[in-house]
């Protein structure tokens, strides 16, 4: 089923109405436009030309049928090709990690793509095309699709990319899935406030697994398994990261509290995402040599 007509949302609701339904199992291939809704084409372009009521939107809502809440939706990444042959970056003032060292500055940058390379002042990078925002709708509350939180979101982890797997926990009936603000490639952290953004072909496999259950997103890659946590700094966010890898470790490996502790302190990897989004999200990776099974 392919995706392109383009329906954004621009907050995860539970009061948001489907308006895709797909079955589980089901291959999907969604049209995403860049964070920007498309309305950055020049340098010349000043960032108050960004219209930040319609910023970051995601596409979607997708009813999955056979989605229950308590359940958990298994979302495969098999593609993210950039559409097109640029990507816009911006630093905005009043965003980003310096936002106090650079108080000043502001910059519109469009980079061409070709052939899977971004040209940047000179310097060819490899594009790892990645999707920023994908969620599925919260219980009870009205998120931004600015905001990373439990049920994903504006998670910017740079792992959510082809050939890896993301579970959310499933909350309402059907799971709302929406998705967007996908990058030609970027850094951890996200420093300045943007990657390379690009519009999107994404291709999605999507089941519904209510035999599962969840608290937040799990990503799952071909060697390593990664909890996300969310927070209002680093430090609340790699604790929730690590105290969620912690109940993996203590189910999955029958470990005691403290040897799961010792564990991740030996060979558990704190990432950071990013540090620029409403809430700042970490991630903790444990590699399958030591956790074959997460769910
Ligand atoms: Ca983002
Ligand atoms: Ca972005």
């Amino acid at each position: 089923m392919e995706i392109g007509d383009g329906h954004i949302i621009y907050a995860f609701t539970s009061r948001a109405r489907e308006h895709y339904r797909i079955r589980s199992g089901d291959t999907v291939v969604v049209h995403t436009p860049d964070c920007f809704g498309g309305l950055i084409r020049s340098e010349d372009q000043d960032w108050r030309d960004i219209d930040f009521e319609r910023v970051n939107g995601a596409v979607g809502p997708i009813y999955v049928e056979g989605a229950e809440p308590g359940g958990v939706l298994k979302v495969e990444v098999v593609d993210v090709e950039v559409e097109g042959d640029r990507g816009v970056m911006a630093i905005i003032p009043g965003f980003g990690l310096l936002k106090e060292d650079l108080k000043d500055l502001s910059k519109l940058k469009i980079c061409r793509i070709r052939n899977g390379y971004i040209e940047f002042n000179g310097l060819t990078l490899e594009a790892t095309p990645m999707i920023g925002t994908i969620g599925v709708a919260p219980r009870g509350v009205e998120v931004p699709s600015v905001t990373p939180m439990d049920h994903g979101g504006n998670l910017d982890t740079k792992d959510v990319k082809a050939g890896n797997t993301i579970y959310f926990p499933v909350f309402v009936k059907g799971a709302l899935l929406a998705l967007g603000d996908c990058h030609a490639v970027m850094g951890d952290g996200e420093v300045c406030v943007t990657g390379v953004e690009v519009p999107a072909r994404v291709t999605l496999r999507i089941h519904a697994m209510n035999n599962l259950s969840l608290k937040r997103p799990l990503i799952e890659t071909g060697n390593e398994w990664m909890t996300i946590g969310n927070g209002k700094n680093l430090e609340e966010a790699a604790r929730q990261a690590t105290l969620d890898m912690m109940d993996i470790v203590q189910r999955k490996l029958g470990f005691s509290r403290g040897d799961a502790y010792m564990l991740l302190s030996a060979v558990g990897d704190l990432r950071i995402s990013q540090v620029v989004d409403p809430l700042v999200t970490v991630r903790m990776a444990l590699s399958k040599k030591y956790l074959k099974e997460a769910l």
